[in-house]
């Protein structure tokens, strides 16, 4: 078989991950360790312990020897502050939680560009602001960035995805002044390096997993960007949409664009700019109405020949951001048929015109036109919903590499091979 070239790892909030690629991009080992419990998600020592469990039992059934390098992702947003010996101080804030101190959210607002991703009441550089402040001379860290230090790296070090959030500016590829004008404190941030870029040696790091000294770590990247990068999508104009809880699009752009009030904003990643949006719409609207165990039965009796011209704009409760930016915007899901299967219908014709729409928000604010969709999330496995899809998007319908975060970070990893 093939040998391992290089690793990926993804710590999510199910755990840790990590796949082993050859030189042609083949998986060649894959290995999980899931968090025991919810409360492991936002315990430093716990994403370390599960990573290196993750890493172990890769090695044990992969030969790891051969592998050239290694990198992280982790979820986009969530940050710690270490001390100089790279020990977490003050606790972790997660992607998710908001920000302790409000008055933080506004400076930024105050100070900062108004399309920037670090704006907003979910702000990552709020939150890491809060903890930098917490004690003098600590360094502030994204999750994927304190692994990468565990794994052996010297100085603490970011990658452009993981930054953005935190306020870094991809145009002059530096931590712009007003971040410090917003309070935080100047030196406390890591360098950022390109997703991908060789950082330093894994060293007698490795060992332990069966990596060689020589193993290089790369800069990582975060969760969505990996997640994107392992469907093998990657030409401009090729996108990805996530059929999950919500409705996720990405596509790849040969330049970024931004615009704050759909939330939108483009990732630099490998040799293109990733943008996306987000809609409120999704699963979990299937699942709140209908209930997941009837989602199969009905399938079976949808009609795509015979729309149902019911215009639903299915949300569990008011307020979209995109590809509509209204805060107040109703949820149509009326009037509701008497047979089931209708219902259903009408919620994936409703779900299919927000995905659509969707495209052409972003193509209207200067993004490529779409070339290919692929498919991620529960919704995925609906075939009768992708050909609703697929017709009303009008291009190819391409099958998912992958659906495993590490499998996209290997391939930055991949990338940057010397030859
Ligand atoms: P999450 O975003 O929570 O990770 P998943 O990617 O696991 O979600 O997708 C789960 C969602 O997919 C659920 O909301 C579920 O209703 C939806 N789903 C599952 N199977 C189908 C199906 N056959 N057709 C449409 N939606 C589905």
């Amino acid at each position: 078989s093939e040998s391992a070239v290089a690793v990926g790892i993804d710590l999510g909030t199910s755990g840790a991950r990590a796949a082993a690629v050859s030189a042609k991009g083949d998986v060649v080992g894959f290995a999980a360790a899931p968090f025991a419990s919810p409360s492991e998600m936002a315990n430093p020592a716990a994403w370390w312990h599960r990573v290196s469990e993750c890493l172990t039992a890769l090695g044990a059934a992969t030969s790891l020897s051969g592998v050239e390098g290694l990198a992280v992702d982790a979820t986009s947003g969530t940050v710690l502050a270490v001390d100089e010996r790279g020990e977490p101080q003050g606790g972790v804030l997660m992607y998710n939680d908001p920000c302790p101190d409000a008055g933080i959210i506004d400076r930024i607002a105050s100070v900062s560009p108004p399309d920037s991703p670090a704006r907003g009441a979910n702000s990552g550089l709020a939150r890491a602001i809060h903890l930098s402040g917490l004690a003098p001379g600590l360094t502030l860290l994204h999750q994927a960035d304190w692994i990468a230090l565990k794994l052996g790296l010297e100085t603490p070090m970011t990658d452009e995805n993981n930054a953005l959030k935190t306020g870094y500016d991809l145009a002059t590829e530096r931590w712009p002044d007003w971040i410090f004008d917003a309070g935080m404190p100047v030196g406390h941030l890591p360098q950022v390096r390109r997703a991908g870029d060789p950082l330093g040696k894994i060293g007698a790091f490795g060992v332990p997993f069966g990596l060689p000294e020589t193993c290089r770590i790369h800069a990582g990247t975060t969760d969505g960007c990996a997640s994107f990068l392992a469907t093998g999508a990657g030409r401009i104009g090729d996108a990805v949409t996530a059929l999950g809880s919500t409705m996720v699009l990405k596509l790849a752009s040969n330049h970024p664009v931004n615009a704050a009030e759909y939330g939108i904003y483009a990732h630099r990643v490998l040799g293109f700019w990733l943008v996306g949006g987000a809609s409120n719409t999704g699963g979990a609207v299937l699942r709140a109405l209908i209930g997941d165990e009837r989602l199969q039965e009905l399938t079976a009796q949808l009609d795509p020949d015979r729309p149902t011209g019911l215009d639903y704009y299915p949300l569990l409760k008011p307020g979209e951001r995109f590809p509509v930016n209204d805060p107040a915007h109703q949820p149509r899901l009326t009037p509701r048929p008497a047979d089931d299967a209708v219902f259903f219908q009408a919620m994936l014709e409703g779900m299919t015109a927000i995905e659509s729409l969707g495209y052409e928000r972003l193509r209207s604010l200067g993004a490529p036109t779409l070339q290919s969709v692929r498919t991620v999330g529960g919704g995925a496995r609906n075939p009768i919903w992708s050909r609703m899809r697929q017709r009303a998007l009008g291009v190819d319908f391409l099958p998912a590499r992958s659906v495993e975060a590490a499998v996209g970070t290997a391939s930055l990893v991949l990338a940057r091979r010397s030859a």
